[in-house]
């Protein structure tokens, strides 16, 4: 299918890897030109490199950390005219709610939520003037079913959510769509990160992890990066232009609810 949106740019946010590297490559498929956006330059430098080469578009890089008003200035200056934003940022660290103080929220609430939101503030008034945006941001699952372990991303991820709920309502009747995709677990550094915290306070290896997990997924798996790509690639396409302001689950069927 074509989606439309070939030569458009697009900003991913947190993107040398995972979930990000997987809608930069969906993006790229679709013809866009990228900024590209991560802390550690090496592998940015190298995900850029595999993209420009396999896709033929233009890729921008910015080493940066995204959740800080420097790292925003960053890639806001060498990005330029921009129709496309995916917000995306690392998830804040598992633990129990009587494990965490104000300064621990204040660090989830700026990850996740206080820069994807300073990012649209930036970028949605140039997309409103063009008549054409899109804006798609990664949460969780756990925005539709907390995961206890990690409350500071329920918190702060919840916030998003409330926020892209009316905010997207405001500037739908400019072109602009903003959307939030919601993965369950993905075959990604991340994943491998919780399987390994949870593994050891089980007092099992990661694959019997990895297993016992999978089996609370419908599909029987773990989702991967491509797949997550291509329905943030679909929400960002001219395709997409009646979809505003919904919380699109990505989970294999992992949260049990009708609605
Ligand atoms: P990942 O595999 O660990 O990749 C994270 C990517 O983001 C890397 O490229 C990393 O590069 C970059 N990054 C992290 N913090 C950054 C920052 N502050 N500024 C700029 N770039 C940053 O993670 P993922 O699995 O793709 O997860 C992406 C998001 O989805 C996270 O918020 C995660 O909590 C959420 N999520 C993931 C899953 C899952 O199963 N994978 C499920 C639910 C929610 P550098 O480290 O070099 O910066």
């Amino acid at each position: 299918m074509d989606l439309g949106i070939k030569g458009k740019r697009a900003i991913v946010c947190a993107s040398s890897k995972g979930l990000g590297r997987g809608c930069a490559e969906a993006l790229a498929g679709a013809g866009c030109d990228l900024v590209l956006n991560a802390r550690g330059s090496e592998a940015l430098e190298q995900t850029g490199k595999e993209i420009r080469e396999k896709f033929g578009v233009e890729v921008v890089t910015v080493a940066a950390d995204i959740t800080t008003e420097e790292g925003r200035a960053a890639v806001l200056e060498a990005a330029g005219d921009i129709d496309i934003l995916v917000n995306n940022a690392g998830g804040p660290p598992p633990g129990m709610w009587s494990d965490w103080d104000r300064e621990d929220f204040i660090k989830a609430l700026d990850a996740n939520m206080l820069a994807p939101i300073a990012m649209m503030k930036a970028l949605l008034p140039k997309m409103i003037d063009n008549g054409w945006g899109r804006v798609v941001n990664i949460t969780s699952q756990s925005v539709k079913s907390p995961i206890g372990v990690l409350g500071l991303s329920n918190s702060a991820r919840a916030g998003l959510t409330g926020y892209v709920a009316g905010t997207s309502r405001q500037v739908a009747g400019s072109g602009v769509n903003i959307n939030n995709l919601l993965p369950g677990i993905h075959a990604t550094d991340r994943a491998v990160s919780l399987d390994t915290g949870a593994a050891a306070a089980q007092g099992i290896s990661i694959d019997e992890m990895k297993e016992q997990r999978s089996k609370t997924i419908p599909s029987g798996r773990y989702g991967t990066a491509a797949e997550f790509g291509a329905t943030c690639a679909f929400l960002c396409s001219q395709h997409a232009a009646f979809i505003v302001g919904q919380n699109i689950l990505h989970d294999g069927g992992a949260v049990n609810a009708t609605l």
